[in-house]
């Protein structure tokens, strides 16, 4: 890549941009479009973080580091110059790509019955709720031939990973959940894996926006529990998509001082109420006041209000729930 691409790949990838966009926030504003945050690079406990957005530079004041959104990409993915350029033209690139395959699948959802049973039969009813999480369905067998109608070419649809290598429809029979730089697919047939991704991160927390603002807030592990909960009444839940905390998520949970309720699935073999229990003590150490929330044996939060559970009683669970 020569001199110039460089120069245009940073100007058309803003620094600022691409932070929001990895969920940093500004914590304040200092003088001509400087500001002040955590720095995303380091356990960073007070704003060090340097931003620039006229010069599209950064630099921590805690661990040193500085430069621009190409320094950054090698940073915070912890790759090489190489990779971090192939990361950046592929985020260029993915953002509207991922935004129309999302379109598509939401025009499919009411075409196919056996998607809205799907859905019914997980407690997702309300067209409110499948418009505020955007949810749609992927049939299989024809995203490939609207993307590439519509103008993008096949080699960018494999590299996003919404068309195999031998050019199928990735996701097929699957009921589809943007995330902010990904599409979550559930199979809703079992004969298929339940769960996949687009290669790429999973990306922070699910709708934390809306969550953060809250004292007290309610983490589950899948989009159906998250569903069920705001269709509920709770506004306070987001959504880890696993287990396992990414930093970024952790990062999230500890950026104020918050009440996290943990409300994994309480499954036979613990590992939720295991994962629970260790993010839990993770928190703590953060200063971060975390709590277990006990499902019934056997349950999640989308089981407990599928099988009628309703807001009242999981109340009473937050309020029972131990560190
Ligand atoms: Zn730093």
């Amino acid at each position: 890549m020569n001199r110039q691409s460089l120069d245009e790949l940073k100007q058309q990838i803003p620094l600022l941009g691409y932070l929001q966009a990895h969920d940093w926030h500004p914590a304040r504003p200092l003088s001509r479009g400087r500001w002040m945050g955590l720095c995303p690079l380091h356990e960073d406990h007070k704003p060090s973080f340097l931003v620039d957005s006229s010069k599209s530079l950064f630099y921590c004041y805690g661990c040193g580091r500085g430069g621009d959104v190409i320094r950054f990409a090698e940073l915070y993915h912890q790759v090489k110059f190489p990779q971090a350029l192939a990361l950046l033209q592929q985020w260029r690139g993915l953002a509207p790509l991922l935004h129309e395959a999302a379109s598509f699948y939401r025009m499919q959802l009411h075409r196919h019955g056996e998607a809205v049973a799907y859905l019914r039969q997980r407690g997702v009813r309300s067209p409110e709720l499948i418009e505020h999480m955007r949810i749609g369905y992927a049939p299989g067998g024809c995203l490939r031939g609207w993307l590439t109608r519509l103008g993008h070419p096949l080699p960018a649809l494999r590299q996003a990973g919404l068309v195999t290598s031998a050019g199928y429809d990735a996701y097929l029979h699957r009921i589809v959940f943007p995330l902010e730089a990904n599409l979550y697919g559930r199979s809703i047939s079992t004969s298929a894996p339940p769960h996949r991704f687009l290669p790429g991160a999973k990306g922070g927390l699910y709708s934390w926006e809306q969550a953060q603002s809250y004292p007290e807030v309610i983490v589950v592990e899948g989009l159906f529990d998250y569903a069920v909960l705001w269709e509920a009444g709770f506004r306070n839940v987001t959504c880890s998509l696993g287990t396992h905390l990414n930093a970024l998520q952790f990062q999230q949970l500890c950026d104020a001082p918050r009440t996290v309720y943990l409300a994994f699935d309480s499954d036979g073999n613990h590992s939720g109420q295991n994962a629970a229990q260790w993010m839990s003590r993770r928190l703590r150490t953060r200063g971060v006041a975390a709590l277990r929330v006990a499902l019934p044996d056997g349950q999640d939060p989308n089981s407990f209000f599928v099988e009628g559970g309703d807001a009242h009683q999981f109340q009473r669970l937050l309020e029972a729930a131990r560190p």
